[in-house]
């Protein structure tokens, strides 16, 4: 992909600080630095999101993640615990559509990273639950 941002990074067209790299992945700081350490990790193929993963590049790139999230974990005394993020679809708050993952180390609650899961329980019976669980299962591939 000629005009994708992270191919440019991939191939080092554009600067970027390398934490990490091999044939399948290279993990790199994002430079907004939403904490310090704020790392992503991309396929060196390009895929646009998580849809085109095939089982063996999903097997390859996934398996090198905790590797990379050790380095950031032992990196900084003050690091308490890592956000891993992957972001799939303008609606899902994705801007670069070249698969990435977020790691996003965490110091404190106040620490500029935040994340609202809303608690909708009140609002779901059995049968609801039922219906959406059979909804997708039945749309699994083989
Ligand atoms: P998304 O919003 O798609 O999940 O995340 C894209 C991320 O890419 C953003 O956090 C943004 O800061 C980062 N980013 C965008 N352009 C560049 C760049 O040129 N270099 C680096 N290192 N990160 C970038
Ligand atoms: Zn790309």
């Amino acid at each position: 992909m000629d005009d994708c941002i992270f191919c440019k990074i991939v191939k080092n067209e554009i600067p970027n600080y390398t934490v990490y790299e091999d044939d399948v992945v290279k993990a790199f700081l994002d430079i907004s630095q939403t904490t310090p350490g704020h790392t992503l990790v991309v396929p060196k193929k390009h895929v646009k999101d998580i849809y085109e993963y095939d089982t063996e590049m999903a097997e390859q790139v996934f398996a090198r993640i905790p590797k990379i999230a050790r380095a950031i974990k032992n990196s900084a005394p003050d690091i308490k615990g890592i956000n891993i993020i992957n972001n799939n679809g303008k609606v899902a708050s994705q801007s670069v559509f070249h698969s990435h993952f977020h790691l996003i180390p965490r110091y404190s609650n106040d620490d500029g990273f935040s994340l609202n899961f809303s608690d909708n329980s009140n609002r779901y019976n059995e049968d609801t639950l039922t219906r959406i669980q059979n909804n997708i299962s039945k749309h699994l591939e083989g």
